[in-house]
This record gives C-alpha cells, structure tokens and sequence, in this order.
C-alpha cells in the first residue's frame, strides 16, 4: 500500500494565448484535462486540493532571465500566470499546506535560456527557473533536483544552471538527431564548476515504459540519491506518449504514474504533450493519482495495448549500454576539471541559438570565472537579428567573496559604445539586484 499524501493542483489553461489557432500549443491541451478530472472526481477525493495560480512578477523574471530589450516586451499576461502557477504550487508545499503538488499551467517554458530574445519551442520565459529562484529568495537557498521528462530536451533549464553547482538538472528526452531541439547527449554535463549537475539521457525513438522506468531506477534515482536535493521539482511534458502527434516514443499512462509514484517529485510542473485529446487527460490524471497515493491501475486509454507497444530488444540493450555510461561519468565527475580548464582563469564558449518560434538567431559569448569556492561570475555578450545586443554581468547564487569582487570591478568597466552594445544589465543573484544601463 502506498501513503496517500496531500497534493495540491493549479489549473491554467490560458484562454487567451496560442501560437495560433490549429497549434498544438494551445489551450485546448489543458480544457481536456480538466473536464477528465471532474469526470473522475479527483477534487472529491478530501487529499486533492486545487488552488488558484498567483501572478509572477516582473522581479521574478529578472532575477533568472536577462530578457532583451526588458522582460515585458517578451511576455504576454499568460506568462505571469502559467510561472505564477507554478509558484502557487512550490508556497503550497514550503508552507505545509500539501505534501505535494501540480502546476498544470500553460505556456510552458523548459526550452526559455537565460538570455530571451524572443520564443523558443514555444517557451518565453522558464517557469520552473522563475519558481525556483522565487522559492530561493523567499524560503532561503535550496539543493534543487529538476528531473526533465519531456520528451524534448530541457536545452533552457541546462543554459539557465549550466553553471550552477546547487542545481542538479536530468533531462531524459527523445535522442537530439531525431527531434527538436537536437541537443541533450551525455557529453554536456555542465560547466566548469559544476560538472556533473547537468546530466542528459538520450533515448531512442520507440522507447516504452520498460526504458523509461529502467533510466529512472538505474540512473536517475542513485544521482538524485546522492545529490541530496532539498526539493525535487518534476518538469512533467507528456509528449514522450505513444498517441503524441510531434514525437515517436512508447509511453503510456501507467508509465508516467509510475514514474511519478516512483520519483515523488515535491513539485511537478506541466511542459509539452499535444496529443491533446488521447493522452494528456489519461497521464494528467494518472500523476495526480500517484502523487496523492492513490490507486492509479484503472487509468488507461481507451487504446491502450501493452503488447504493441513494447520496446525491440536492441533498443533495451542500447538503454543499459548507456545508462551505465551516464552513470560512470557521474561517478567520475570530480575527476575532469583540471583536464578541462587546464590552469585557465575564465573558461569561455561561444553559441549559436536559434529562436525557432519567432525566427530570431542570437550569437553569444559566454565567460565564466574558474572557481572552486562558488558557482563563478558570467559575462555574456548576446547580439541577435533583431538588432539588439545585450552585455549581461551574472554575480551567482551564494557568491564567494573574490567572484563578487571581480564580477562588480568587470560590469563597471564595460564601455557600451565601445562594445557596441544597446544594454548592460547586472544581475546579482545574492542581493537580488537587477540593473539595466
Ligand atoms: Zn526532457
Ligand atoms: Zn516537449
Ligand atoms: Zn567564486
């Protein structure tokens, strides 16, 4: 038998926000939802308790993003409900209102970097980035785990903590050579000062429950395990079903309850799933049902054949290949800093990103200080085709002392005209500053 806990749900369908009218993203994915939870009558059950979603606020936004030219002119309303959502959700659990809960909020936002231009995959702003650090700032600092089960890679939340040691982030997501956004292989694994907190899992086309559910027991529960997290948040897209209409995965209902049953993720937050009417109201209601410890057996699809949707042999071999593989290289994730910097002060990367929704290209450069004692101040230096050009100074969470001092001494002597640059921003994690010159 397993406990039943308090859960807490947030609706936010988002009436009034679409890419457009026949998209798969739009309000739609969440109405079908809704209408199968009355149907089951979850919010009869005296454990499930619905809240209404909070508004994030410009703050919020800034204290994560640097958005370009400033964060309200690359948001709409919506995105302040569907990030305040989620932050209705994670004051629910810190306060003790509910053991658990799930922000089933729209637009999502796991493909949002931390410099926005414009929309990526349909993302703005990284509503999981902008509950986090809301819940930091308010509650005090947290080992946060986001485990990404989308079946997209979560290529925003790895920008975002790309450099962060205290945030551990697993995506396991379609294999990158097969769908959007392409990357996501176990060679990205973080910065230099935090190596090892970003852990990809590519799986290949036509996984099914059997791979997911061997990645999860194998690799992801013993690295969560030891990271030691104070929060688990779980950024729950639904697109890896076997009915989605964007992607080739095997996943059921009972696959993704058992994952959930089996991760019990303090917080999980809703990302993609456009088989609106097949599956996103079967796996909705099956995590609602696993995270309150209830019996979740009876939720299947009306097509739903177990038989049919099994994994070929070679693709189970490949999984345990692999899943071996991520986790040697967690083991060894200490071992490659010094081969990696090699002595060097700052380690830099230079990237192209591509804003697939509204067609903006960025260039940017990123430079972080080598650090052992913090997570290392950035500069990022963005130009994108918009015209815009933004230089960004990040001093980080939990700052040491000679970061803080460098980072302050860099952002006062950038020259904007001679960068060329139309905005200098500082963004100082620890005093919660935001300036824009
Ligand atoms: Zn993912
Ligand atoms: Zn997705
Ligand atoms: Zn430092």
């Amino acid at each position: 038998m397993t406990q039943r806990r308090k859960t807490g749900l947030v609706f936010f369908p988002a009436f009034d926000w679409a890419i457009s009218p026949t998209h798969p993203e739009r309000e739609e994915r969440l109405l079908y939802t809704q209408d199968q939870v009355f149907e089951e009558g979850l919010l009869d059950f005296e454990n499930i308790v619905e809240y209404k979603p909070g508004l994030a606020t410009i703050e919020d936004i800034n204290r994560i993003h640097i958005c370009v030219p400033d964060a309200r002119s690359v948001i709409t309303e919506s995105h302040l409900i569907s990030a305040g959502g989620a932050i209705t959700a994670a004051e629910k659990v810190l306060e003790g209102a509910v053991d658990n809960a799930f922000a089933l909020v729209r637009p999502p936002g796991h493909h949002a970097m931390r410099v926005v231009h414009g929309a990526r995959g349909f993302c703005n702003i990284n509503i999981e980035a902008v509950m986090i650090e809301h819940i930091r700032r308010k509650y005090g600092h947290r080992r946060v785990a986001v485990i990404d089960t989308d079946c997209h890679h979560g290529d925003g939340t790895q920008d975002i903590y790309w450099h962060d040691p205290d945030t551990l982030c697993i995506s396991i997501h379609q294999d990158g050579r097969t769908l959007y956004p392409g990357s996501g292989f176990p060679d990205e694994f973080g910065g230099p000062n935090a190596l090892g907190t970003t852990i990809n899992i590519p799986l290949p086309p036509e996984t099914s429950d059997e791979g997911f559910l061997h990645v999860l027991e194998e690799v992801i529960l013993p690295i969560v395990q030891e990271f030691k997290p104070d929060l688990v948040i779980n950024s729950a897209g639904q697109d890896n079903h076997y009915t989605d209409p964007i992607t080739n995965m095997r996943f059921s209902a009972q696959g993704y309850a058992r994952l959930n049953e089996r991760l019990k993720p303090d917080i999980a937050v809703l990302e993609g799933g456009y088989s609106i009417e097949g599956a996103l109201p079967y796996v909705n209601v099956g995590i609602i049902l696993a995270m309150a410890g209830l019996d979740y057996s009876h939720v299947r699809e009306p097509d739903y054949d177990p038989g049919a949707l099994r994994q070929s042999d070679e693709i189970t071999r490949y999984i345990r290949e692999m899943s071996k593989d991520v986790l040697e290289l967690w083991k060894r994730r200490h071992t490659f800093k010094a081969e990696i910097v090699k002595g060097a002060r700052y380690a830099r990367r230079n990237r192209n990103i591509y804003y697939d929704t509204d067609g903006i290209r960025e260039q940017q450069e990123e430079t972080v200080r080598i650090c052992n004692d913090c997570g290392g101040f950035i500069a990022v230096n963005s130009m994108a085709s918009t015209g815009n050009r933004v230089y960004a100074v990040i001093i980080p969470s939990r700052s040491c002392d000679l970061c803080r001092l460098e980072g302050e001494r860099h952002f006062h002597g950038v020259d904007k005209a001679k960068q060329g640059v139309h905005y200098l921003v500082l963004q100082d994690r620890d005093r919660d500053v935001y300036v824009v010159k």
